[in-house]
């Protein structure tokens, strides 16, 4: 069983009168920063010029460049692009970081591919929030807080973990529960769901029902509804409750239909593939590939983002979605009907 940390396990005292650099204002930034603020410590943001500096100008921080913020930090916490942060930790990052300060990341990639190797007289902490930064932010207004991950990848100060865990309150996570793991952990297992279920796994079978059904000489209207569209109600039962919630409220015959087709889909030969894919991120291949791909200026991705955008499936959800302005307000549909 995974060790699971709360409010009680927290001393709040090993944050206080440190000062928190955050460095980069954007989606986890604006929302971890806030968060901290509020329970009380001292943060000051680290970005360059331009559109994140005015937003946290706006929200009242006190704003530096990287290099300055980090000067004047105690605990720096890189919040800026994964593909960005070697760079800008090499230039502006490294310089300052003396022994005894803290070194802080939300998700273990550089430090666990070797893109980023701190001293060995700093602590050096993950506190990896489980959800996108808007909702970081927004439960935590809520009076609650999303869960996280915590790792320690070196501990020279002795209080590693207690700095972890009391960053990991001040962003309202302990409300929740905040799960140990390792950078390793962390960094294979967020690569591996994103690949093969939560982004890769799920478009490609949504594309591939829609397609099969399209060639078909279904309507594609229909398609769009059957293999896309009802995914978030699907979805949502699922996350409320579980597969078995799901299974719960579908029809009989779509339970059915599940217990028989579900493996003859996901196959043998799939999860062979599943196989290969969590030894592509184990040994480093899949890492490799994305560092090379941004050194070439992503040459894969633009082209990729481009073929994707014209796939009929996108033209046909416009169309549809436009259409659907009752949507926001009728979640509560049947599904599986
Ligand atoms: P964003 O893409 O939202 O962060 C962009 C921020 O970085 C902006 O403030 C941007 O400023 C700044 N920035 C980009 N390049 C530079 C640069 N060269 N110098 C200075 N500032 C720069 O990042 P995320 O919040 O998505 O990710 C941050 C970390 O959190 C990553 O490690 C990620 O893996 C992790 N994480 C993210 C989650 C998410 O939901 N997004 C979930 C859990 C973890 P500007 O406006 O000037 O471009
Ligand atoms: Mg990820
Ligand atoms: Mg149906």
């Amino acid at each position: 069983m995974a060790t699971l940390y709360y409010e009680k396990d927290v001393d709040r005292s090993v944050l206080e009168g440190k000062t928190i650099a955050i460095i980069g204002y954007g989606s986890q930034g604006h929302a971890q920063a806030q968060n901290l603020r509020d329970s009380g410590f001292s943060v000051i943001i680290g970005v360059r010029p331009g559109k994140s500096w005015e937003q946290a100008e706006r929200d009242g921080f006190a704003v530096y460049t990287p290099d300055e913020a980090a000067a004047r930090a105690d605990v720096i916490q890189l919040l800026l692009p994964d593909e960005k942060q070697p760079e800008v930790y090499r230039t502006q990052i490294e310089p300052h970081l003396t022994a005894g300060k803290a070194l802080f990341f939300s998700h273990g990639f550089n430090i666990h591919f070797g893109q980023i190797v701190p001293p060995k007289d700093v602590d050096v902490v993950m506190v990896a929030p489980k959800s996108p930064g808007h909702l970081v932010r927004r439960v935590f207004t809520e009076g609650f807080g999303v869960p996280a991950l915590l790792a320690v990848h070196q501990d020279a100060t002795g209080q590693a973990k207690a700095l972890g865990l009391a960053y990991a309150s001040g962003i309202g996570s302990t409300r929740a529960g905040v799960i140990e793991t390792t950078f390793r952990e962390e960094t294979e297992t967020d690569l591996f769901g994103e690949q093969v279920v939560l982004c890769g796994g799920v478009t490609a079978l949504i594309q591939a029902g829609f397609e099969t059904l399209v060639e078909a000489g279904y309507q594609p209207e229909i398609a769009y509804f059957e293999c896309l569209h009802e995914l978030k109600l699907i979805v949502d039962l699922m996350y409320e409750g579980g597969l078995a919630n799901m299974r719960h409220s579908i029809s009989d015959t779509a339970e059915f239909g599940d217990y028989l087709i579900g493996k003859r889909i996901i196959n043998d030969e799939v999860r062979r593939e599943m196989k290969k894919v969590l030894a592509e991120i184990q040994d480093g291949t899949f890492a490799r590939t994305w560092i090379l791909e941004n050194q070439t200026g992503r040459p894969f991705m633009n082209a990729r983002r481009r073929q994707e955008a014209e796939h009929p499936i996108e033209q046909v959800g416009a169309r549809l979605r436009a259409l659907m302005a009752w949507q926001k307000k009728r979640e509560d549909v049947p599904v599986g009907r």
